[in-house]
């Protein structure tokens, strides 16, 4: 056997394997003897092999033994076509051979891959009648495979019930959870790593840190970190990467920064992160600072590094820096996407040059995503040029957007020229079809707890007085000369409905119990999923000087540090 591994080495192309396959028949061990398993293996799953010849050597095999199918059935599970593993299994089961842990392992990494849940339940009920319950690597696939199935309950139920896990097992439950918008279990499950005496490895970390970000968990993202000194994993680039992701979404840019300087070894991630994290802060050039020194640095940019440089200069007005970026891009051997495209069409846009905008959504080699012609109606709205946001809107109706917010932008931007009969005719026409709504939602963390509020929630256990509180808020910045209503539907960016204006959006309902459920020190952090509306805008500011609150709001976009009455967007975003 030793011989034959060491010839298998030397083979390097399909025609070595049909000698050697010819020479065992030639010395008639092939019907018997291991090696024909060993060749099989290496045709199945090597580079130099191929799975049709695998076939091949398979089908003349007499009595396959169960290596055999393993050979096969793994060398499927890792092609172009995994559900062929699976029909292999099923034939196997007609078969006198019974499958071992491997086997179902194999098949287990098909499933996975071509999400088929049910023939993964199908295996996991077999493989508990062959008695492989206690297999941790086998079950750990299961895991896996619930998981990318969605099926994050199950997953759970099968973690807490078996017997043994080793790292793989928590790592496959924890990403899961995190990536599968389950945060604040995976933070729950991360806690009980470290409660039962398990060592997290750096994909577990990861994993809870991306949760953190999720949530804008900060106390708890500085409780991971603390723990990552204590356990000396500090050096790790993976781990450092997702601290100064962690900080810059949970709000503490300076955090992200020291994270980012005491580095000794920085990826291109981490350049990429703390660009995007600066940007997301409004802290343009401070952006533009690093990128440049991450040129000194002989690092080169890629699509994301562009990306971030230029939603810094979009974030912070930098008009002629954001051009000066996206033209080396455009010469470098980078190519701009969509995205990029969109962040230049944003600029222009807010920089009222919308001419400009549209000659470049015009001029773009590739389909146009609503999302620019949105960008440029936003901009339209603001500079209250309606013959261009008619152009806009017509163009999204074309691409067949049916977005609330293209019809809310398209009736302020009538409204604010005063043509009422526009106005009515968009407001019907959005009620006629079935305008799409994202609902609005939002966190805050108090004392290592998080929140969840959606617009005009009621649930929250201290209801009554969050309420109560909105009241006096209502009370106070009427004095400072607030305005609702009318004044605030031509603010109203768009991604939430005028109807809406009614009932409390979450970021407020958020915002009034970080009042009511803290005093002074720390800011009011809240995470938003979409935009921060104007209104909520416009009273936030307004909160912070009342009640000399610092207000920090993460929206899908970007950050908004409310203080002593003003915004560090600066009313732009
Ligand atoms: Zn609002
Ligand atoms: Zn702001």
């Amino acid at each position: 056997m030793a011989l034959l591994d060491s010839i298998l080495q030397k083979c390097t192309s399909i025609t070595h394997i049909k000698q050697l396959h010819a020479h065992i028949i030639t010395t008639g061990l092939f019907q018997i003897h291991p090696s024909r398993t060993k060749l099989l293996e290496f045709c199945s799953i090597s580079a130099v092999g191929n799975l049709d010849y695998a076939a091949e050597i398979f089908r003349r095999i007499q009595n396959p033994v169960t290596n055999d199918w393993n050979a096969l059935i793994r060398g499927l599970a890792q092609s172009e076509q995994p559900k062929k593993a699976l029909q292999c299994y099923l034939t196997m089961s007609r078969w006198p051979q019974k499958p071992d842990p491997l086997t179902c392992s194999f098949a287990l990494k098909a499933c996975a891959r071509v999400l088929a849940f049910f023939e993964a339940k199908e295996i996991h009920a077999q493989f508990q009648k062959l008695g492989f319950d206690s297999d941790v690597r086998l079950q750990t696939t299961l895991i896996d495979v619930y998981v990318k199935s969605g099926d994050l309950d199950g997953a759970h139920q099968l973690f807490d019930e078996m017997p043994l896990r080793d790292i793989a097992t928590w790592n496959a439950l924890i990403s899961g959870l995190a990536q599968g918008s389950r945060p604040k279990d995976a933070l729950a499950l991360f806690r009980r790593t470290l409660r039962e005496r398990v060592k997290p490895n750096d994909i577990t970390v990861v994993g809870a840190l991306s949760a953190c970000s999720q949530l804008g968990a900060l106390s708890e993202g500085k409780f991971i970190h603390s723990y990552l000194k204590d356990a000396a994993m500090e050096s790790n680039v993976r781990v450092c990467n997702a601290l100064i992701d962690m900080y810059a979404k949970c709000g503490s840019i300076n955090g992200a920064l020291e994270v980012f300087h005491n580095m000794v070894t920085r990826t291109l991630v981490s350049w990429n992160t703390i660009i995007m994290g600066l940007a997301m802060h409004g802290r343009g050039s401070d952006a533009l600072e690093i990128f440049d020194q991450m040129g000194r640095a002989g690092v080169k940019p890629d699509q994301v590094t562009y990306l971030s440089a230029l939603c810094a200069c979009n974030h912070s007005g930098l008009v002629e820096e954001g051009l000066r970026i996206f033209n080396n891009m455009v010469g470098s051997d980078v190519s701009p996407n969509i995205k990029h495209y969109g962040c230049i069409v944003d600029i222009l846009g807010r920089a009222g040059r919308l001419e400009e905008a549209y000659i470049v959504i015009n001029s773009i080699p590739m389909d146009p995503d609503p999302v620019l012609w949105q960008s440029l109606l936003g901009a339209c709205k603001t500079y209250g040029n309606v013959g261009l946001a008619e152009r806009a809107s017509e163009k999204l109706a074309e691409m067949g957007s049916n977005s609330c917010g293209d019809y809310v932008l398209m009736s302020n931007v009538y409204a604010a020229d005063q043509r009422w009969d526009d106005v009515g005719r968009v407001r019907e026409e959005m009620k006629s079809r079935d305008v799409r709504k994202v609902p609005g939602f939002s966190f805050i963390e108090l004392k290592g707890v998080i929140h969840k509020f959606v617009n005009g929630d009621h649930s929250h256990m201290n209801s009554k007085e969050i309420y109560g509180m909105l009241d006096e808020i209502r009370i106070r910045v009427k004095g400072l000369g607030y305005v609702p209503n009318t004044a605030f539907v031509l603010h109203d960016i768009g991604e939430e409905e005028k109807e809406n204006a009614l009932v409390y959006h979450s970021e407020k309902l958020a915002v009034a119990y970080g009042l009511i459920s803290s005093d002074g020190g720390d800011p009011i952090r809240v995470i938003k999923n979409l935009r921060i509306c104007g209104d909520c805008h416009v009273v936030f500011k307004m909160v912070s000087k009342i009640y000399g609150r610092e207000i920090m709001v993460r929206d899908r976009a970007r950050y908004h540090h409310f203080k002593d009455g003003s915004c560090s967007c600066g009313d732009f975003w």
